[in-house]
C-alpha cells in the first residue's frame, strides 16, 4: 500500500541588491542584470493528493492573490505536469508571510516551492538543472526562488550564477508600505522617465557591489546598494522617499526599495542594529509595519512530507 502524505516547503522572498534594468527589448521585457539575494521571510506550500488541481491561500496579502489557474503556484503545477503527463491532481495550500506585490517575488517563490513539492509528490525525480529550466518557463524569478543564496541573474533574471562571498550573514529590516506597485506599471514608469535621457545600452554589473560582497563587509555593500527601478517606484509612490530617509538618518548602512516596489530594504551593521532599528522605524510611523530578515538563506526546501510505500 503506498500512503502518500501531503509535502510542505518553505521559500524566501529575495532582495535586489543591484538592479540594472536595460532598454526594454522588442518582446517587452527588459534586460537586466540583478544581484538576487534570498532573505528569511518565507512562504510555506503544501502540496496534497486531490481529485483536482486547486489551491487555497491563507495569511498576509491572501486576499490579493488568485486563488484559480491565475495562481503562480498552480501555472508552475501545469508546467511540471506537462513533463510528468501521468501525474495525479494536486491541492496547493499556501500560507503567506512575504507581502503580495511588494517586489519580494513572493509568487514567484511559491512557483518554485510548487514545483519542489510536486517533484517530491509525484516522485518527477527531477534534478536542480532540470527544475530551473522550468522554472525559468513559469517566470524570471522563479529559477533564483529554486536556487536562493546570492546569485548573479542576467537575461530576464533567469541565467543565474551563484555569487562567490564569505558566509556573512547580512541583517536586514524591511518597511512594508500601506499599498502596492505593480511591476508593469513600474518598468512602464522608467520607460517614461528615460525617453526623456540617455540609456546606456546594455546594463553592467557593479563591480563594487561584487568586491563589497566578496570582502564581506556590510558597510561596503551598504554604500554599493543601487537599484535603477528606485526612481520610477518613488515616481509612482512618493512617500517612500521618506521611508528611505528615515531609515538612513536612523543609522542604516544603505538603503533602498526592493525590485520594483513599494517594500524599502535598510542594512544593519549587526542584528542588535536591526533589532533597534526595525523599533524605531515602527515608530517613526513611515510605513505600515516593519520585519527583520537575515541573508543569504537557501532556496526553496522541504521542511516535512512525503511518499511511502510500505506493506498492506
Ligand atoms: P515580482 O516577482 O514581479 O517582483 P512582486 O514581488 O512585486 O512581483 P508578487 O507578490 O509576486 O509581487 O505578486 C505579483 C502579482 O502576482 C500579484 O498581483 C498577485 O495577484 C499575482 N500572484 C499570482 N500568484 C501569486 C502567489 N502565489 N502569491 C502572490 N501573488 C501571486
Amino acid at each position: 500500500m503506498t500512503i502518500v502524505t501531503g509535502v510542505t516547503v518553505r521559500v524566501p522572498a529575495k532582495l535586489n541588491l543591484q538592479l540594472a534594468v536595460g532598454p526594454p527589448r522588442a518582446d517587452g521585457y527588459h534586460d537586466l542584470v540583478t544581484v538576487f539575494h534570498a532573505v528569511s521571510l518565507f512562504d510555506e506550500i503544501t502540496a496534497e493528493p486531490a481529485r483536482r488541481d486547486g489551491v487555497s491561500v491563507s495569511g498576509e496579502g491572501a486576499d490579493r492573490v488568485p486563488a484559480d489557474g491565475d495562481n503562480l503556484a498552480l501555472r508552475a503545477v501545469s508546467a511540471l505536469r506537462a513533463e510528468v503527463p501521468s501525474a495525479p491532481g494536486v491541492h496547493i495550500t499556501i500560507a503567506k508571510r512575504i507581502p503580495v506585490a511588494a517586489g519580494l517575488a513572493g509568487g514567484s517563490g511559491d512557483a518554485a516551492a510548487a514545483l519542489v513539492a510536486c517533484n517530491e509528490l509525484w516522485a518527477g525525480g527531477f534534478g536542480a538543472a532540470q527544475l530551473a529550466e522550468i522554472a525559468a518557463r513559469v517566470g524570471s524569478d522563479v529559477a533564483f526562488a529554486l536556487l536562493g543564496g546570492t546569485a548573479v541573474g542576467r537575461g530576464r533574471g533567469e541565467q543565474l550564477t551563484p555569487a562567490l562571498a564569505p558566509a556573512t550573514q547580512y541583517h536586514w529590516v524591511l518597511a512594508f508600505a500601506d499599498g502596492h506597485l505593480s511591476t508593469p506599471e513600474v518598468y512602464a514608469a522608467l520607460d517614461r522617465q528615460r525617453a526623456r535621457e540617455q540609456v546606456p545600452a546594455e546594463p553592467g554589473l557593479d563591480p563594487a557591489l561584487m568586491s563589497a560582497l566578496r570582502s564581506g563587509d556590510a558597510r561596503l555593500v551598504g554604500r554599493a546598494l543601487s537599484n535603477d527601478l528606485q526612481p520610477a517606484a518613488l515616481s509612482l509612490f512618493p512617500a517612500l522617499r521618506k521611508t528611505l530617509a528615515a531609515g538612513l538618518e536612523l543609522g542604516a548602512l544603505g538603503a533602498l526599495v526592493s525590485g520594483s516596489g513599494p517594500t524599502c530594504v535598510f542594512l544593519a551593521a549587526s542584528a542588535d542594529r536591526a533589532l533597534d532599528l526595525a523599533a524605531s522605524l515602527s515608530g517613526a510611523g513611515v510605513c505600515r509595519s516593519v520585519a527583520r530578515a537575515s541573508g543569504p538563506v537557501p532556496g526553496a526546501a522541504i521542511v516535512s512530507g512525503a511518499s511511502v510505500t510500505g506493506p498492506r
